[in-house]
């Protein structure tokens, strides 16, 4: 941007600095329908490219940056000129301050700290000083309007296509009137399920959620991955699990009057996320943390549906997911039920960690080795899960078939018995690398790692792809190890 501005500048001309001054302003003025565009929610660049709309908010923050970095030259070159001309008082110049500290208050309301602790607070405050730069740019040098409309119009389409999206999706000739069941799966856990007809959405694909009974203002929406993949035409079900935090989460938790609810409307809008397909893979890990499951759990589902249907080649199917208690399973149950009932000829494995079991109370791995899991035990469940009664789950050396680590209670899960041959429980934290390194000396073809969840667990998933997906492992025949991850921060 710098060096554009310096374009066709005679650098030891009168008032050069003056000229360079209105190039970087033009500059600044034509990055804006760009940072508009990186912010939109459907953009061409993500479905041309196939980067999602959440990576992309990156350039969008870097652009932006960028052109208030622009701004502030463009007007602290011009200061001192207007300041003798006694122009401060002139409209153009107050829209330029109108423009420029609009510019820089989205900048200053915008830091992770303020997403995180008071995201609404930051939405509205993006809006209103959003309008106010735009309103204060055009009327501070009209000539430049023709960069401004265009970022307008991408706002506008951009909101015009979510009120469609969401008309589509819930209103009359749907039937659909933001039904929906609402279920209590854990302390802090929301099963939502919304039979919507014809909704159509690829695994990894997200949903708004919009609650206008609880939520703080009728426009109020939250971004859901959906948990299961539409199956038939007609209607379809799409499930969601939504962890209760301390805003519109917790009002729609509270909101419950029991802990099966078909009383509060929810409405859906969507889907959003580029979809990205595992098929041609023949071995997937699926990597997960607590609610992060719901974006890997709807690739296993579609996986088991391709490989049903013969679509991909996949051999070996494995879920490994980390939760606080090994009653968390209850929260995917009748989802990991009927995958079980329908489950084609391969190999498909669902591990789940339990965290918070006496024996579980250690480092992430790499830090400190966890013997039991390092060795992959095998693992005898006794009980019945659907009879409702507690099972306990023992890990044994295979070797000298006895106990390796403490038994890990295991409640009630509502796994139907086919379930049960493919869930495995585990205390503590999966060592990744060793898991991967198994699934890649076992695979035919490309193996794929898709995590999603908290940060530590991400990194330690890039760790173990970095470990594994050597050149010297590739040189000696190795298969290739593709990794993909996704966040659902803000
Ligand atoms: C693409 C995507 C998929 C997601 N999928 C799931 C899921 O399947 N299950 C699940 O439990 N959670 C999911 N989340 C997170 C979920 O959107 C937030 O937990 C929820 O919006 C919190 O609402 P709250 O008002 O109760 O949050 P608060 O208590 O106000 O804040 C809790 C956290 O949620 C963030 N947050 C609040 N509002 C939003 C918003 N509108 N957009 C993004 N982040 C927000 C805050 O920055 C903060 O970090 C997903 C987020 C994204 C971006």
């Amino acid at each position: 941007m710098i060096g554009c501005s310096f374009y066709r500048i005679d650098l030891l001309a009168e008032n050069a600095y003056l000229r360079f001054a209105n190039q970087i302003g033009i500059m600044a003025f034509a990055q804006t329908p760009l940072v508009f565009l990186l912010a939109s929610k459907s953009n061409p660049i993500s479905s041309l490219t196939g980067i999602t709309y959440q990576k992309l908010n990156y350039l969008h923050r870097a652009s932006g940056r960028a052109c208030i970095f622009a701004s502030w030259i463009h007007a602290l070159l011009w200061t001192p000129e207007v300041w003798w001309a006694g122009h401060f008082k002139r409209w153009y110049i107050i829209w330029g301050l109108v423009a420029i500290f609009g510019f820089t208050g989205l900048w200053a309301t915008s830091f992770r700290w303020i997403r995180r602790a008071a995201f609404e607070f930051f939405l509205v405050a993006h809006i209103l000083l959003s309008v106010a730069f735009l309103v204060g740019a055009l009327f501070h040098w009209q000539r430049m309007a023709y960069w401004i409309w265009p970022a307008v119009a991408i706002w506008a389409f951009d909101r015009l296509l979510r009120v469609v999206k969401t008309l589509r999706i819930n209103f009359p000739w749907r039937r659909a009137d933001g039904q929906c069941t609402l279920e209590m799966v854990g302390s802090d856990v929301i099963r939502l399920t919304a039979r919507r007809r014809g909704l159509k959405w690829s695994a990894g694909q997200h949903f708004f959620l919009a609650a206008p009974g609880v939520a703080g203002s009728k426009h109020e929406t939250h971004p859901f991955s959906a948990a299961n993949v539409p199956s038939d035409e007609g209607d379809v079900e799409a499930v969601f699990l939504i962890r209760a935090h301390r805003g519109f989460t917790q009002r729609l938790r509270d909101a419950m009057t029991s802990d099966t609810d078909t009383s509060i409307p929810v409405f859906l809008e969507g889907p959003y996320g580029t979809a990205h397909s595992l098929e041609h893979f023949s071995t997937v890990l699926l990597v997960a943390g607590g609610t992060g499951v719901t974006f890997v759990l709807s690739h296993f589902l579609a996986l088991l549906q391709s490989a049903r249907s013969g679509r991909s080649p996949i051999r070996l199917l494995h879920l490994v997911w980390h939760v606080r208690h090994g009653s968390d399973v209850t929260w995917i149950a009748p989802l990991l039920n009927q995958a079980a009932k329908e489950h084609p000829d391969i190999d498909v494995r669902v591990e789940v960690f339990v965290t918070r079991t006496k024996v579980a109370d250690e480092p992430w791995p790499g830090e400190v080795q966890t013997p039991g899991v390092e060795t992959p035990p095998t693992v005898t469940s006794h009980g019945d899960h659907l009879s409702g009664r507690s099972s306990q789950t023992t890990l044994v050396d295979p070797a000298e078939s006895r106990p390796l680590l403490e038994t890990i209670p295991t409640p009630t899960t509502g796994l139907s018995r086919s379930a049960q041959e493919i869930v495995s429980f585990k205390p503590g934290r999966a060592d990744l690398c060793t898991i991967l390194r198994r699934d890649v000396a076992r695979s035919e073809g490309q193996v794929n790692v898709t995590v999603c969840g908290p940060e530590a667990l991400m990194s330690s998933a890039r760790t173990a792809v970095r470990e594994v997906n050597t050149p010297e492992a590739a040189r000696r025949g190795q298969v290739e190890v593709e990794f993909f991850e996704e966040t659902v921060g803000s």
